[in-house]
């Protein structure tokens, strides 16, 4: 797989665009939100938001600095799909509170215990964050659930065993080295090995040909029944294999279906159940 190439069309590249590391991990989280649906849909409005938010600066310096009023005004005409301008404001707002004086949301990341319970208790923050924000926008809000419901899709905890695959796939931009120019190796405090699959119809799929998984949905156990499987290949490095397993879906290669032309030069030909 060429990797520089199918990172062009991966919502990761957003966390590439910048050097600093700062940048970068603000980058991912906001790329990581909108990566659902087509990449040529989410896409876009990824560039309009980044292009906002290097007019002031870069993104951790936009975050920090984010305006309620101004900022937010230039945010307000977004649309992607069930998404508008008032949900990255909302979560602007939200990370600008948890990095007050931090260098990292890494340090809103318990370094104990499961990893999927770290990952909730850093939702958890974000979602309390963003109440916290509320009223700046305007909002009127208590709790988590009387926020827009677009920005409470950013939120799902995998708690209520939603396999989050957003929030596992910006871990695994975190956490995973860089050693194929994809992720980024900036968040220390956990291992790869500690990773679960970032499951999406892509994935699922293709673990279903392989026999990763017997499950058909996209849960948490669904997750973490891929991620056994892959730890059988690689126990220090599981979630290795998930980039190239996503891009041979999204970019069409592979057709869901056995093709008598595509199958045999396919590098899972073996091991796929269709071929
Ligand atoms: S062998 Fe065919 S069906 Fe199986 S993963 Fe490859 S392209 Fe898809």
């Amino acid at each position: 797989m060429d990797h520089a190439a199918r990172r062009a069309a991966d919502p990761v590249r957003f966390a590439h665009r910048y050097e600093r590391r700062e940048d970068q991990e603000v980058a991912a989280v906001i790329a990581a939100c909108f990566a659902y649906g087509r990449v040529a849909g989410f896409t876009p409005v990824l560039e309009r938001i980044f292009d906002a938010a290097d007019g002031r600066g870069g993104p951790r310096r936009w975050v920090d600095g984010f305006d309620p009023e101004t900022d937010a005004a230039t945010l307000s005409p977004l649309v992607y799909r069930w998404n508008r301008g008032v949900d990255v404001s909302l979560l602007a707002l939200a990370l600008k509170d948890l990095l007050a004086g931090r260098a990292s949301l890494e340090e809103h990341l318990p370094a104990d215990g499961e990893l999927s319970d770290a990952l909730d208790a850093l939702i958890l923050a974000v979602r309390e964050a963003a109440v916290r924000s509320a009223a700046s926008l305007d909002l009127t809000a208590t709790s988590f659930e009387q926020l827009p419901r677009g920005f409470r899709s950013f939120l799902p905890r995998p708690a209520d065993g939603s396999a989050t695959k957003r929030w596992w796939m910006f871990l695994r931009w975190m956490i995973r080295p860089a050693t194929e120019g994809v992720d980024l190796g900036l968040w220390t405090s956990r291992r790869p090995s500690e990773l679960l699959v970032p499951v999406d119809t892509h994935v699922l799929r293709l673990s279903r040909f392989l026999g990763l998984t017997t499950r058909t949905d996209g849960s948490l156990r669904t997750a973490r029944q891929i991620t056994a499987s892959l730890r059988a290949i690689d126990p220090v490095d599981p979630v290795r294999f998930d980039f190239a397993l996503a891009h041979l879906g999204i970019s069409g290669a592979c057709k869901g279906r056995r093709d008598d032309e595509v199958c045999p030069a396919c590098p899972l030909h073996g091991p796929c159940a269709v071929r």
